[in-house]
């Protein structure tokens, strides 16, 4: 059975790998760390959602969003909604999640008992408990992993 640690450590892995290999452009080496959401102009009347491209910065003008757009013949597009998300959850971001969870780890370590499955799989109210558990969910989340126990 693998141990909280171990699950902490497999999704550190993970996605310090994903968002470092999605730091930089694969073709021209472009900074691709922070992305950003850019709202497309639209002049539809019949409630279709607002769409967006993602672009990186400094870079804002170049997509990281990448085909044909379909039959419009207009690039590729998101949702707004989406493409605001997918901004937020930049490599940037992916990089602090890992620090995060290597902190989570270093507190097992620490305190060994933290990494013990409480028989009802929830945190009781130690502050440190709860904080290795909203991890552990992260870090299951990230492993594919049921997110109880
Ligand atoms: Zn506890």
């Amino acid at each position: 059975m693998t141990s909280p640690a171990d699950e902490l450590r497999a999704a550190t892995l993970t996605l310090r790998e994903r968002a470092t290999t999605a730091l930089a452009n694969p073709f021209n080496g472009d900074n691709t760390q922070h992305w950003s959401c850019r709202l497309r102009a639209t002049n539809r009347t019949d409630g279709f959602p607002p769409t967006a491209t993602i672009t990186s910065d400094p870079d804002l003008g170049k997509s990281i969003i990448h085909g044909g757009g379909g039959r419009t013949g207009r690039g590729p597009w998101v949702f707004a909604a989406h493409g605001e998300y997918i901004a937020l959850m930049d490599p940037a971001l992916g990089l602090l999640f890992a620090d995060w969870l290597d902190v989570a780890v270093d507190l097992i370590d620490d305190y060994p008992d933290l990494g013990h499955i409480h028989i009802d799989g929830e945190p009781c109210t130690d502050l440190a408990c709860r904080t290795v558990h909203a991890a552990l969910a992260v870090a299951r989340q990230i492993n594919g992993t049921e997110t109880t126990p």
